[in-house]
């Protein structure tokens, strides 16, 4: 581990902030300290000097991480708790110790360019609605080329977010590609497992020059963590991408600034905003799904008290699933809780990942809160869902 990390580690003050917000603590059956964000710095800190061993414990711990970073933003001593704990799972990694769950996942990737392990060839599955608007576009030049992500192209319940956004691209006559069974999984869940920068590198240079052959002007994705490693990860890997990258919300926020988008049908909500993680604390962008939803006529966005950089991850973040599956359930569960608090109709989210949390947090939960991803509710406003 870099010797400005340990220094970053060193600069806690033990003060104890992230520990009391740390929501993987808070939520988290087991209260010991090595739970908390502050006790992953400690446990990092001990790591890095060689002054303790990575036990199953300690790994365990790490992994329990959301990967939110709530408390690196929090911290008066400004240390990257969460950066730290990136790299902690590198370390991890490098030792041959990554978990078995993940490293399945890992190995996944290594064989089929996405988490599950199917065929490339089904990449498309998620499209059996919109077949037709598809049929000449898949690996076609065009200005926009659509990163649809591997939970929205292979998970059944998220196909509607793929879906939804294809329909809007339609009506709305943009020139759009896909590139189908030729799109390789991100890399996003090596960078959250501490892999090495050449894994990343080899699937950047697919992905980018698979694209740049198409010729597009711009790059979206509905996926936040997708749209970090295109934005961040891959221009460190590869050097300046010859095209814009936009999550998709910020491509429709930048339509109806252009007023090309225009949504006139809307029905009395209120609903309720989740900050995806890895879209505002990781990259910044809180306005542009909120410009979305305020363009509906009629639909009320109430805001929680934790919002914006203070919001609380949904608990799908960081590959906690795969080993703490119960704690990212009820983190899940105790947000619903807190929408449910504000007596919200409909439950918005940005993200594959936050929806999927969501989704099945709720099948748990006494609520009539529904919960729908912001492409699908506005395919839905234009009448065509
Ligand atoms: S908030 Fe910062 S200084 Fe305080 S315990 Fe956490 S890492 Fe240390
Ligand atoms: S990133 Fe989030 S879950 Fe992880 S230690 Fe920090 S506050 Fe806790």
């Amino acid at each position: 581990m870099s010797d400005p990390l340990i220094i970053d580690m060193l600069k806690c003050a033990r003060c104890g902030k992230c520990r009391s917000l740390c929501p993987s603590f808070k939520t988290g059956e087991s209260k010991w300290e090595t739970t908390s964000a502050r006790g992953r710095v400690l446990l990092s800190l001990g790591l890095a000097q060689n002054k303790i061993p990575a036990t199953k414990q300690l790994i365990s711990d790490i992994y329990g991480c959301f990967f939110c970073k709530y408390c690196s933003e929090l911290c008066p001593s400004e240390v990257d708790v969460s950066k730290i704990i990136e790299v902690t799972r590198a370390t991890i990694s490098e030792r041959g110790l990554t978990p078995n769950p993940v490293q399945f996942l890992l190995t996944n990737l290594d064989e089929s360019h996405n988490i599950f392990n199917l065929d490339q060839e089904d990449r498309l599955l998620w499209a059996i609605n919109v077949e037709e608007i598809l049929e000449d576009r898949v690996c076609k030049k065009a200005d926009v080329g659509f990163f649809v992500g591997c939970l929205a192209a292979f998970k059944g319940t998220l196909s509607i977010i793929p879906e939804a956004l294809t329909l809007i691209m339609d009506k709305l006559n943009i020139n759009f590609t896909v590139l189908g069974e030729e799109e390789w999984c991100c890399g996003n869940p090596y960078i959250i497992a501490g892999a090495s920068e050449s894994k990343i590198k080899e699937i950047a240079t697919h992905n980018v020059e698979k694209m740049t052959e198409l010729g597009i002007k711009n790059l979206i994705t509905s996926c936040p963590g997708c749209y970090r490693v295109w934005s961040f990860m891959y221009p460190r890997v590869y050097g300046k991408l010859p095209f814009k990258v936009q999550h998709s919300s910020q491509f429709l926020a930048q339509l109806i600034k252009e007023k090309k988008l225009k949504i006139t049908n809307s029905q009395n909500l209120k609903v309720g905003y989740q900050d995806p993680c890895e879209l505002g604390r990781h990259c910044g962008e809180y306005n542009s799904p909120r410009t979305v939803l305020e363009a509906i006529p009629n639909i009320n966005l109430i805001e929680l008290e934790n919002n914006r950089e203070n919001s609380e991850c949904c608990g799908g973040g960081g590959l906690v699933k795969a080993l703490h599956p119960s704690l990212a359930l009820n983190q899940g569960k105790n947000k619903i809780k807190q929408y449910h608090s504000y007596k919200v109709d409909l439950l918005i989210t940005a993200c594959p990942s936050c929806f999927e949390n969501y989704f099945t947090s709720l099948e748990s939960c006494d609520t009539k809160l529904d919960v729908k991803d912001l492409n699908e509710l506005i395919a839905e406003q234009l009448d065509l869902l």
